[in-house]
């Protein structure tokens, strides 16, 4: 038997052996202890689980639910306290009641958060005003509704009860909405554990409130001590250590977890408006501020969201342009690679009206000569020093801001020229060759001791269609002729 089982098992035989010892009829001071013990368990280890928990928000999560159990403790205190006092003390009957409706407060917070992703200072200050807003308004729906004259204002007290099944019901849709459009995680199994515990509570608290209210004599303090289970339950389901029951549920539609992220912020709002309207009734002024208060804070949450939204999408604009820049340049030469150069001739391809595109065009295809001895004689970094010169060469040379230099492969280069044709075309490709040798780079085992290059020219001067691949392997069979004419030359075709 794991550790929780245990705890929780040893708690329910203790529990029974106390009542069964207490009487048939049970004594109420014990079953408020025996209740007030098992949520402190609740409390203790879910303030535990929040230690545990490596995730920021989650942790954060599992210390909403435990400050919501400390209320809870502190208004079952109350029912202890009040017992003693044999229900002489009317205003604590108010004040116990409040702290339990003051216990859906943190849970209501936690509900409202998007989700993991830190949230901006703004957004969270404003929903602990509301928070804020919201316990003001418990307080004054529980003293305006109450007589405070007198404690048992039955249809008062009934009043506020269905209210907090409202409530019940409430808390545990907003979480299981949580737990179901959550990802396998421990935000996940989170929602999971609190859903399980609200289910079985709101059961719980409506079975012994009701019951007591309409058959008073049907319910034993005995079986007002069930209670407990739903804190038990609470216990065991968090106790940390244990691997997540439901880790290998599948992932729900993306969509049902962005509409569920973006609407949870609403809860608070929403729940705020709903009781500002319910207290229109019992205080005019109050009331209206409450809605007031509830339409402005979703008002100012939508547009916070819309500024994340808007920062956020500008910034993945710039890092999507740094991250093409990145992709599209040759990282040793500085200058556009063949990825570049794929990306200009498909948009070359498709016909613009509003842009017509060049008659004429010519591709020059440009490799260094002998370039694999200079790299064997003085090393693979003077080879790069003399990739990154002779680019630098070549493009200097380039004469129109449209023409494109891109590094083709390890020691080839190729240009692309709008509206060049021969006799344009030769007299580029030879100012290029003569641009490299003028940098008078020492090659000892090239013929003429420096570094050369070859270059092949093609031209097309028939007007659209352009096909630039026919057109380049043109310029590559040039380059070849180049070369086997003795290199250090030019060769093309118009
Ligand atoms: P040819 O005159 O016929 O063009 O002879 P070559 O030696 O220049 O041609 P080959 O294709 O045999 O060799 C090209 C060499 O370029 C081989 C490879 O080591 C070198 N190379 C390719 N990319 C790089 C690079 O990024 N840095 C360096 N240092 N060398 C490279
Ligand atoms: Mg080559
Ligand atoms: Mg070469």
């Amino acid at each position: 038997m794991s550790a929780p089982t245990r705890v929780t098992v040893g708690f329910l035989i203790l529990q029974a052996l106390l009542i069964a010892l207490s009487g048939p009829t049970g004594h109420t001071l014990l079953v408020y202890g025996v209740v007030l013990a098992a949520a402190l368990l609740a409390l203790g280890v879910t303030l535990w689980r929040a230690q545990a928990e490596s995730v920021r928000a989650v942790r954060w999560g599992w210390g909403c639910v435990a400050a919501s159990l400390l209320l809870w403790c502190g208004g079952q205190a109350g029912n202890l306290w009040w017992e003693w006092g044999q229900g002489q003390l009317g205003v604590l009957n108010r004040a116990i009641l409040l702290v339990f409706h003051l216990a859906a407060v943190p849970l209501l917070f936690l509900l409202a958060r998007p989700g993991l992703e830190r949230e901006p200072r703004q957004a969270l200050l404003l929903d602990g005003a509301q928070a804020l807003l919201l316990a003001l308004s418990y307080y004054w729906w529980t003293w305006g509704t109450l007589d405070p004259a007198n404690a048992h204002d039955a249809p008062a007290v009934a009043t506020q009860l269905w209210l907090m099944d409202a409530q019940n019901l409430y808390l545990l849709l907003g979480s299981l909405v949580r737990w179901r459009a959550a990802s396998p995680s421990a935000e996940r199994n989170l929602y999971r554990v609190l859903s399980l515990h609200l289910a079985a509570y709101a059961l719980a608290v409506a079975l012994n409130n009701h019951l007591t209210s309409w058959r008073p004599d049907w319910v034993t303090p005995g079986w007002s001590s069930l209670i407990t289970l739903p804190f038990l339950l609470l216990a065991c389901l968090a106790w940390p250590g244990q691997a997540a029951a439901d880790a290998q549920a599948p992932k729900p539609p993306r969509r049902r977890a962005h509409l569920v992220r973006s609407i949870s912020p609403l809860m608070l709002s929403g729940t705020l408006m709903l009781l500002a309207l319910l207290l229109i009734r019992v205080d005019y002024a109050w009331g209206v501020a409450g809605v007031l208060l509830a339409a402005l804070s979703s008002a100012a949450r939508g547009t916070l969201a819309q500024l994340q939204q808007r920062l956020a999408s500008d910034s993945l604009r710039r890092q999507r342009q740094q991250l093409a820049r990145i992709a599209w340049t040759d990282a040793l030469t500085g200058i556009p690679n063949r990825h570049h150069l794929r990306h200009v001739l498909e948009r070359l391809e498709q016909p613009d009206r509003r842009q017509p595109q060049p008659h004429h065009w010519t591709v020059l295809m440009i490799d260094i000569d002998h370039f694999k001895q200079l790299n064997d004689q003085q090393g693979h970094r003077q080879g790069d020093a003399c990739l990154r010169q002779v680019a630098q060469a070549l493009h200097n040379a380039l004469a129109r801001p449209g023409d494109l230099l891109v590094r083709y492969g390890g020691e080839e280069f190729l240009a692309l020229m709008p509206n060049t044709a021969p006799p344009g075309a030769p007299r580029m490709a030879e100012r290029l060759r003569a641009a490299v040798e003028a940098l008078a780079l020492a090659h000892p085992a090239a013929p003429g001791g420096r570094v050369t290059v070859s270059v092949g020219w093609a031209s097309h001067t028939a007007g659209p269609p352009v096909d630039f691949d026919a057109l380049i392997t043109q310029a590559d069979q040039a380059l070849y002729r180049a070369k086997r004419d003795g290199r250090n030359r030019v060769a093309g075709a118009a």
